[in-house]
């Protein structure tokens, strides 16, 4: 088996991109939209067949236990030809948490299913009136014999309906303060009981759905942690989230489709335009070495701060701005949906301005982030 932390960060690289680059379907390079299960199921078996589907995972289960800085170069490459994010979140959320906080029968359980594909899993977290304010969750988890019969609703689940299992917030105390009476549950969608509807977005797309639970009988030994403790469990791999939102890649591919564009078109003639491309490069720059300098930092075995949320803010922010541009310059076929042809460049012009607007939303709004730095970098009164 070889030892990737072994190698030499260009080798290591070298080897990452000649795979990515031979295996990768190219037709799903730098989509706009939330990759499908059916759309990426052949990539994860190629991942998984060369044992690559879990950098983050120790060999023991199947991982590749990359180190942090061997881990920054595979996701760099994966990210710098464009490819798409799989369904991804047992092997980058829940598959920790299990490995964590889970019961010896749960690791031995899941585990291996997770890996292979055979469980894909979605995040179950956020409810029609609890989003931001996560903690005032209300759906509900009673204790009856064996199990927990779940009643509520869910919003916003990504991929529910490509989805075999959801990792489940409940709560399970309504007596005590709110972020206490939390639980974690692993679900089996195809329990009795669960209804999934898909939500179209402003793209056309069916990316999340809503999923409704009506006395769901789930077994008690799908809790992850201890009863009530899931708050805990649920919190600990949120830094790591904000970090791998805030990757550079998206917003400088996006000035790079601009950039062609403006070249085609004649559009650096204008001082105007000029002043505010030059501004978004910069901005973009600032981004990335932002960036870097959060990578050297997971590098190094620190932990993540709070402030990290200042690199969420900037590249969400830096990306809208680059496609609202985009839009702008695009003139009256800015505004029409699909691939156009202008100046002999083809430019999709809105599946970009869509594909942005709501990363200032997932993963954390900017408000919220913002009142993060303000209460725990800046020390200003909340
Ligand atoms: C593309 C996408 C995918 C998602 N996928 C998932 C998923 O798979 N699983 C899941 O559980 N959830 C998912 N979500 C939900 C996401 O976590 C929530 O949308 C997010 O937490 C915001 O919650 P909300 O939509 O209820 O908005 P709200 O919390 O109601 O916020 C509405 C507005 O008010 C602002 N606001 C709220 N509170 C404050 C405050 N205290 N101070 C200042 N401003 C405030 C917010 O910033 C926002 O602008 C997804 C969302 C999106 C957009």
């Amino acid at each position: 088996m070889t030892d990737y932390n072994a190698m030499a960060d260009e080798d290591f690289r070298r080897e990452v991109r000649t795979f990515v680059e031979r295996e990768y379907p190219p037709h799903l390079r730098f989509i706009l939209q939330r990759a499908r299960w059916h759309e990426m199921k052949d990539w994860w078996r190629k991942l998984y067949e060369r044992g690559w589907i879990a950098p983050n995972w120790p060999l023991e289960w199947g991982g590749m236990a990359l180190d942090a800085g061997k881990m920054m170069v595979y996701l760099d490459e994966f990210e710098r030809y464009g490819v798409a994010r799989a369904p991804d979140q047992g092997i980058t959320q829940v598959g920790p948490l299990i490995m964590r906080f889970g019961t010896q029968a749960q690791k031995d359980h899941y585990l291996p299913r997770t890996l292979s594909g055979e469980y894909i899993w979605c995040q179950g977290y956020s409810e029609p009136n609890a989003g931001s304010d996560l903690a005032s969750l209300q759906t509900a988890a009673v204790i009856d014999g064996d199990h927990f019969v779940v009643n509520g609703q869910k919003i916003w689940t990504s991929l529910a309906d490509d989805s075999t299992h959801c990792y489940v917030l409940v709560r399970t105390d309504k007596r005590v303060k709110k972020q206490q009476g939390i639980s974690f549950l692993l679900v089996d969608l195809k329990t009795p009981g669960i209804t999934i509807r898909p939500i179209r977005n402003l793209a056309g797309h069916g990316e999340f759905c809503e999923v409704f639970y009506d006395n769901v009988r789930v077994p008690r030994e799908c809790l992850v942690g201890r009863l009530n403790d899931g708050w805990t469990v649920a919190k600990a791999l949120l830094g790591y989230e904000r970090l791998g939102i805030g990757s550079p890649r998206r917003p400088q591919y996006a000035l790079r489709r601009l950039e062609a564009l403006a070249r085609a078109k004649g559009l650096f003639d204008d001082p105007g335009f000029l002043d505010r491309f030059t501004a978004l490069k910069l901005d973009i720059e600032d981004g990335a070495s932002l960036y870097g300098r959060f990578v050297e930092q997971v590098k190094r075995g620190e932990p993540l701060g709070p402030d990290v949320s200042m690199l969420k803010i900037w590249t969400m922010e830096t990306w809208q701005r680059i496609t609202d541009l985009l839009v702008e310059a695009g003139a009256e076929e800015g505004v029409m949906s699909g691939v156009r042809e202008v100046a002999g460049v083809e430019t999709d012009f809105l599946s970009p301005f869509y594909y942005a607007r709501p990363s200032t939303i997932y993963g954390g709004s900017s408000e919220i982030q913002r009142n993060l730095l303000a209460k725990y970098v800046l020390n200003l009164p909340s």
